[in-house]
């Protein structure tokens, strides 16, 4: 790849932030504004995601500009401007029209992170069926579950993942009608297509229909850390949140170069990754190949990335490496930097100043919630160890569910409850597919239940404490996993831990932790030793860990969470539930 001139200079790099008084731009913002910032659809016909993100721009003066700078893992890449995304999209739109596939519909994608994913999310969205992105390694199970769940109609795939995984599978999809894959396919029949060819011959012109702010846009399933994943339901009026929230919390202005490193079979790789950077008219990087510390340091400098957005455990992989490898780039076009996915540990904040010159900025949402909620933001003091500060428009709140049911509000600053939010803003799921009863259970006194526990500080800033689920016990006392792993990180020896309560018959719950070490450390009786210590000095007897084990990696879900609750179950010897979005299944 060719060096990138570094930008004339620094003073145009930084912007005045979009969101400079939290205060005030809590106080001003209604999501109605922030709806008449998009364009609707031509003639008052509703408002719909891909026409926002993909076709105003395209007829509009960011026709030519790229859109999305695609780089392949063998070093290949692809510009494609917001005039061509429009176009293809629009092909694959009246391929969709072609088979005989309604609005409504669920259009299935199991890809990598090849340009068709893109086209197929806005093509699918423009047609007004329902997209459901599937994480491109899934194995045949996880696979089989998600179609089966949302009675997938048509799935897009290549040659490869087809034969490997579809083909088998497809007896017990008594719904899929259709495979579209992306290359010569590999076998032959009414219902396999080469979507390449279908596209060439489909018109680029599409007329996107009549589209309510309610109807179906997205389905997407939770990243499976408690225990079987969901899949919740968006509609289109979640591209309000989403272009709102990448302008206050991620802070994008037209010349940003932003790359989310999220893969769209995640909630964050569809909304920040595909929704969102497009919806606010920048340009957006995708990568094709997996982590790998010097390929990711390359594209930054390269690219000159501006805006990035991306998770903890990514992060700490960074930090593993070290400060000198990041030193080696001109990394100074990058000015905001995000994180998302798990609490990202103070350690990580602090390094990116160190690595970067600039803080990561921690931010919490999930699956349900569509888009960002919480955020530490550009022009605010970041609090290392701190989710930030609601979005404007979002009412947070702190509450505790009484034994007949009823909510008690948490008024008092850093008493702990379960993080809830005021239901109305219009990203938020509208059901989980199939389950309404356990949408319904969600909700509760006006308030959507997050099952994470959280605390705000006397300044409003929230801070993680841990899942509902995942909570300590000990001796009284209750210990947000969190908090512990933060500390053991902040030891030199210790790279990454998983902290999980292990039943004891006095304490009720003994603190264990799991830990990886950096490179070159050894797991000896000494280090044992130095680390119990470290714990108990710093976090108190009845916080610290009572045991530890030295392991080589944690268990992860495939957006890298940590599965606290499979090191348990390990730990214990219980069946390991469901696995299906394990790392390495
Ligand atoms: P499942 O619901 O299937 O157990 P999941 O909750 O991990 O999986 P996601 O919706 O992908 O699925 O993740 C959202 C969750 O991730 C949040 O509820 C929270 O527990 C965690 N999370 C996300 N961002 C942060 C953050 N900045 N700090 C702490 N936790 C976070
Ligand atoms: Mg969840």
């Amino acid at each position: 790849m060719p060096f990138a001139p570094i930008p004339k200079s620094l003073a145009d790099l930084r912007r005045v932030p979009h969101l400079g008084n939290y205060e005030e731009a809590r106080r001003t913002f209604s999501w109605e504004a922030a709806r008449a910032e998009l364009d609707g659809l031509p003639g008052g016909q509703g408002l719909n995601i891909a026409h926002e993100a993909v076709d105003r721009h395209a007829c509009g003066p960011r026709r030519n500009k790229i859109a999305l700078r695609w780089l392949g893992k063998n070093g290949e890449s692809r510009d494609i401007r917001y005039d061509e995304l429009g176009e293809s999209t629009s092909r694959f739109a009246n391929v969709l029209d072609q088979l005989g596939i309604v609005a409504g519909d669920r259009i299935y994608a199991l890809l990598g992170r090849i340009p068709e994913l893109y086209i197929a999310a806005l093509g699918t969205l423009k047609h007004r069926s329902v997209f459901c992105p599937l994480f491109s390694a899934f194995g045949p199970e996880p696979i089989r579950a998600r179609l089966q769940i949302g009675q997938g109609r048509v799935l897009v795939t290549t040659p490869e993942l087809y034969t490997k995984k579809i083909a088998p599978l497809w007896a017990q999809l008594p719904d899929l009608e259709h495979v579209l894959v992306v290359g010569q396919p590999p076998a032959a029949g009414p219902a396999i297509h080469d979507l390449r060819a279908l596209l060439e011959r489909a018109s680029s012109k599409y007329r996107i229909p009549p589209t309510d702010p309610d109807d179906q846009a997205l389905l997407h399933f939770t990243s499976g850390t408690t225990g079987t994943p969901k899949g919740a339901i968006h509609v289109h009026a979640a591209v309000i949140a989403h272009q709102a929230t990448g302008k206050l919390a991620l802070d994008l202005h037209d010349e940003d170069i932003f790359w989310c490193t999220a893969d769209p079979g995640w909630v964050t790789g569809t909304s920040y990754g595909i929704i969102a950077p497009l919806a606010c008219g920048v340009t957006s990087i995708i990568d094709e190949a997996d982590f790998e510390a010097r390929r990711w340091y390359g594209i930054l400098q390269d690219e000159r990335v501006s805006v990035w957005y991306t998770a903890p455990t990514a992060i700490r992989s960074l930090m593993r490496v070290g400060t000198e490898t990041a030193r080696e780039y001109d990394l100074r076009p990058l000015r905001f930097l995000a994180s998302v996915g798990e609490p990202l540990n103070p350690e990580a904040v602090v390094w990116g100043r160190e690595a970067f010159g600039r803080p990561f900025h921690d931010n919490w949402w999930q699956t349900e919630t569509g888009g960002i909620m919480i955020a530490n933001y550009a022009a605010l003091e970041v609090r290392p160890g701190s989710m930030g500060r609601p979005l404007p428009g979002i009412e947070a709140a702190l509450v505790e569910t009484l034994a007949d049911g009823t909510i008690r509000e948490i008024t008092c600053p850093d008493e702990q409850g379960e993080l809830a939010l005021r239901p109305g803003w219009p990203s938020m799921f509208r059901g989980y597919w199939n389950e309404p009863a356990r949408y319904a259970k969600c909700f509760a006194s006006g308030y959507y239940l997050t099952g994470d526990l959280a605390r705000r500080d006397a300044d409003g800033y929230y801070w993680f404490v841990g899942r509902k689920d995942d909570v300590i016990k000990t001796s009284g006392h209750l210990i947000g996993p969190f908090e512990v792993e933060s500390l053991l990180m902040e030891h030199p020896a210790v790279a990454e831990a998983g902290v999980i309560g292990k039943p004891d018959p006095v304490a009720l719950e003994i603190v264990k932790a799991f830990v990886v070490l950096k490179p070159g450390r050894i797991g000896d009786a000494a280090l044992m030793r130095d680390l119990l210590g470290f714990g108990r000095q710093r976090l108190g007897a009845a916080v610290a860990p009572k045991e530890i084990a030295f392991v080589e990696s944690l268990p992860k879900t495939r957006s890298g969470k940590i599965l606290r609750r499979l090191l348990k179950a390990r730990e214990l010897g219980l069946p390991e539930g469901d696995v299906s979005t394990l790392e390495s299944a």
